[in-house]
């Protein structure tokens, strides 16, 4: 193994401060692996640092990458569950307070000291990263790494629409936003046994839109939402909207679209004030509920539902490439192209 590799870094906070560099390999701790990274797909996180439009802080020089997979090439002294060889997912919280009350109850992704791979601590993409054991979840040989790298954006997604939120049985749920996490929550809108599942977006979301009738919607919008809804059974609204966009316009949207005593899960991120009055919330008798992150339980069922084909990342994932073309793939995921691009090293 040589001493160093090429790696992606966002080396600083200016737009476009992204390039391939050579750096070392790193260090382990004794309760480290060291993972020979198989597969890392793109998130639009990674692009809003690319752009400089991100809003979180950035470790910088810090190498991209937090959806990724592979095979461990070495363990540190106390690691006790995983060996040299094994094949295994990462989940994102690189760095937590392990003594933190929510550590403690099993919500460690809420922990706010909380720093993740490729914005906290150097990421994946790139040949080589380290892991603490506690990030580790064992892969079936049958499963791709390709498909494995998607497990953290479907976890985004099941915390999102089945623990945070409740779909019963044909219930009807509007997705707002036909990005991959919105794509990823239409499929457990559907999982879950949604009756209608409507997915909107922009004129320019048309590929997007295309892939969401592939995974189950029955109805797609390129606008004209309230409208459709309006229109629709009673006329009273949806069930329940996933708010995958972040948008003030878009929260807006599902107040309005959401039936009284409905559900709003949001899951999208957006910095801007709300500028419209919050009353349908209190008038419809709103349930409004944020969803980040995910946590050792969830890594589990998902990557079981991967495995079995139940959750379907085939329409999904649009391009596999190596990560020397990953400029190619960061355009076409910006411009909608694809829908995901996974990159291996
Ligand atoms: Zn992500």
């Amino acid at each position: 193994m040589s001493a160093t590799m090429p790696a992606l870094v966002n080396y600083g906070r200016e737009p476009l401060s992204v390039e391939l560099r050579e750096v070392p390999v790193p260090e382990i701790g004794e309760r480290d692996v060291l993972l020979r990274v198989g597969a890392v797909s793109v998130c639009g996180s990674d692009l809003h640092q690319w752009r400089g439009s991100h809003a979180w802080p950035v470790n910088y020089p810090c190498i991209l990458g937090h959806e990724f997979c592979g095979t461990i090439e070495r363990v540190g002294s106390a690691v006790k569950k995983f060996r040299e060889g094994d094949r295994v997912a990462s989940e994102t919280a690189a760095v937590i307070d392990e003594a933190s009350p929510l550590s403690r109850s099993g919500l460690y992704n809420l922990d706010p000291s909380r720093r993740g791979f490729g914005y906290g601590v150097d990421g994946a993409m790139t040949e080589y990263v380290r892991v603490p054991e506690r990030c580790l979840h064992s892969l079936p040989d049958s499963l791709p790494f390709e498909k494995a790298a998607l497990t953290e954006p479907c976890c985004v997604s099941y915390n999102a629409v089945c623990v945070n939120g409740r779909v019963r049985p044909g219930d009807s749920v509007l997705v707002l936003g036909p990005g991959p996490i919105g794509l990823l929550c239409a499929q457990m809108a559907k999982l879950s046994g949604a009756g209608t599942l409507i997915v909107a977006g922009l004129p320019a979301d048309r590929h997007r839109l295309s892939v969401a009738r592939q995974l189950g919607a029955d109805v797609t919008l390129e606008g004209n939402v309230l409208e459709h809804i309006t229109q629709m059974g009673d006329g009273l609204g949806v069930d329940m909207a996933i708010d995958c966009s972040g948008a003030s316009v878009t929260l807006q949207m599902a107040l309005k679209a959401v039936r009284p005593a409905g559900q709003i899960v949001k899951v999208g991120w957006g910095p801007q004030p709300l500028q419209f009055s919050l009353d349908p919330l209190v008038q419809k008798n709103i349930t409004i509920s944020g969803s980040f992150s995910h946590n050792w339980p969830i890594w589990e069922r998902v990557i079981g539902m991967i495995s079995s084909g139940q959750i379907d990342l085939g329409p999904v994932i649009s391009h596999v490439g190596p990560l020397t073309k990953w400029h190619e793939s960061f355009e076409k995921m910006e411009s909608g192209e694809y829908v995901k691009a996974v990159l291996t090293p």
